[in-house]
This record gives C-alpha cells, sequence and structure tokens, in this order.
C-alpha cells in the first residue's frame, strides 16, 4: 500500500487496506527467528496518517494473524494478533549522501506502508503462547502428543 506524500496534510488522513498475504510471507522469510511460521490470512489495517514537518506520523491498528507452531505440542495453530501502533516516518534523500538513521523513512514522494505494518504485525508475534491454555505437550518418554493420545510408557 503506497501512499503519495503530496496527498497528506496537517490533518490526518484516514486509509484503509488489506495487506496480501504474498508480500507477507515473502519478508517473514527475510525476518530471523519466525522460521515455521506462515500467513495464510491477509492483514487489515486502518490507519491515519498525517504530516508534521517533513514527518509522516502513522497511527494505526491491525488485525490478523499467523500459523506457527505450538511450543508445548509443536502442532500448528493460528494465533490471533491485534495490535495498535504508532510510527514516525522520517524524510529521507538518497541523494544526500548522509544513511537515514530511521527505522522508516520516505522519498518525499512516496511512502510504502506494507513493510511498515508487517513489521509491525511480526512484532505482535509471540512464538512462545502454547495453542490453548490447557494443551498438555509431548510425552518426553514415548513422545505422544498428549492432547490426542494416552501416553504409552509404562
Ligand atoms: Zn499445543
Ligand atoms: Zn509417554
Amino acid at each position: 500500500m503506497e501512499v503519495r506524500i503530496a496527498d497528506l496534510g496537517s490533518v490526518p488522513r484516514r486509509v484503509e487496506f488489506s495487506e496480501p498475504v504474498e508480500g507477507m510471507n515473502r519478508q517473514l522469510a527475510l525476518s530471523p527467528g519466525c522460521t515455521g511460521q506462515h500467513f495464510d490470512e491477509a492483514l487489515k489495517v486502518a490507519a491515519e496518517l498525517q504530516l508534521c514537518g517533513d514527518d509522516v506520523v502513522v497511527t494505526g491498528r491491525l488485525e490478523g494473524g499467523v500459523t506457527g507452531d505450538c511450543p508445548r505440542c509443536l502442532d500448528e495453530f493460528f494465533r490471533d494478533i491485534k495490535r495498535e501502533f504508532r510510527l514516525v516516518v522520517e524524510r529521507f534523500d538518497r541523494g544526500a549522501g548522509a544513511e537515514s538513521s530511521a527505522v522508516a523513512s520516505h522519498d518525499g514522494y512516496r511512502l510504502d506502508l506494507s513493510p511498515l505494518v508487517v513489521e509491525e504485525l511480526l512484532l505482535g508475534i509471540d512464538d512462545t503462547t502454547p495453542c490453548s491454555e490447557d494443551c498438555r505437550g509431548l510425552c518426553f518418554g514415548c513422545g505422544a502428543n498428549l492432547n490426542r493420545t494416552p501416553c504409552t510408557c509404562d
């Protein structure tokens, strides 16, 4: 999702979009520590964009989820993610020579929101949560998934 900087002003501009899974999965694959997870659902984003000097302030809310393994039973399940975020996107002229220190930057013409919202989604993933509160995990002896199969160790 790209916005034109010229369309923004000091009055917040509302945008709503959904981010398709293909691009999100590509970005996920490049993120360290996110192996074994993938997106099956588009990410829904509602945000307000406001120009503050040369910076773009993005405030919004995202709703989505990621499919990944349960740390206890290793079954795949869908983790819901809802997250509010606020980002300051600084202007950065590539021609100026200096490296930008900002996490997110725009070139004064266009701002691509897609990588920013996917990054926010990735920050919201907690891969230590089990598939359910009372997930019984795997038996250390026989390896049975105790949610489905009784232990055969005896
Ligand atoms: Zn589990
Ligand atoms: Zn067992």
